[in-house]
């Protein structure tokens, strides 16, 4: 019985080795393909993505593409996490709001990064799974809420960084008002595949928009999104 017991958890250590190590790999794989603030990667190294994917979806947890999680949503591909993270520049020291809970992994990320995080997801299920992920991490600093996040948050307004992690057809305009002067937002807007990442910075004279990369996303489905049923 207790030879039995050891041998489970020999399984369960070598099991989790393994994973690690596929982990290490795609953080190479993120860095050669233009990953390059290494303070992400080194969350991201150190963040166990494995954790916030489906037990039947453990084998792909390390490979560079989003996965199916449930009520027919995505975990983000991680370079396109690594590429909004990266792109938020954040400081250490921000008040961060993330737009699409989804698993929780990137407010994991982030967590790590900021001061503190309030994230929304609109389906209360993925909401409350990611928060148990999150808490049995160790990760306090991410207040997980269930709403419609495309328009913000204005009762924890203002906010350093806001990033949006699912696709809007236009840009909020709640959300350049919820962030500071000097503030970043980053969020895939667009009508037609692909979408464009966009990169806003609040200034004193206004907001400057950059465009970061082309790229695929579930709808924002909200009063300032997508309505429920995206038209084709
Ligand atoms: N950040 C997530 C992660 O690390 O797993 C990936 C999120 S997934 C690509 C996008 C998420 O946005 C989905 O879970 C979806 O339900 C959520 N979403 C879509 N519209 C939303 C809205 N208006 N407010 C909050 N969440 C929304």
């Amino acid at each position: 019985m207790l030879r039995w017991g050891w041998s489970l958890l020999d399984d369960k250590r070598s099991r989790t080795i393994s994973l690690e190590s596929q982990q290490h790999k795609l953080i190479e794989h993120l860095r050669q393909h233009g990953i390059y603030d290494e303070r992400v990667l080194q969350v991201m190294d150190a963040v166990p993505r494995w954790r916030f994917v489906p037990s039947e979806q453990l084998r792909a947890a390390a490979d560079d593409r989003a996965l199916p999680i449930a009520a027919g949503q995505t975990i983000s591909q991680p370079f396109i996490v690594a590429l909004m993270t990266q792109a938020l520049r954040l400081t250490g020291h921000d008040h961060v709001l993330e737009i699409g809970t989804g698993s929780g992994y990137q407010a994991a990320i982030l967590a790590r990064l900021s001061r503190d995080v309030v994230s929304i997801e609109r389906i209360p299920e993925l909401s409350l799974t990611a928060s148990q992920v999150l808490r049995q991490l160790g990760i306090t600093n991410v207040d997980c809420l269930i709403g419609d996040g495309s328009v913000g948050c204005p009762e924890r307004a203002p906010f350093d960084r806001i990033v949006v992690t699912a696709g809007a057809p236009k840009v909020p305009p709640q959300l350049c008002e919820q962030l500071t002067i000097g503030g970043r937002l980053v969020i895939p807007v667009g009508t037609v595949e692909p979408i464009s990442l966009q990169v806003i910075t609040r200034t004193v004279d206004g907001l400057i928009t950059e465009d970061l990369s082309p790229c695929s996303f579930v709808p924002l489905i909200g009063s300032a999104g997508w309505p429920e049923e995206v038209p084709e």
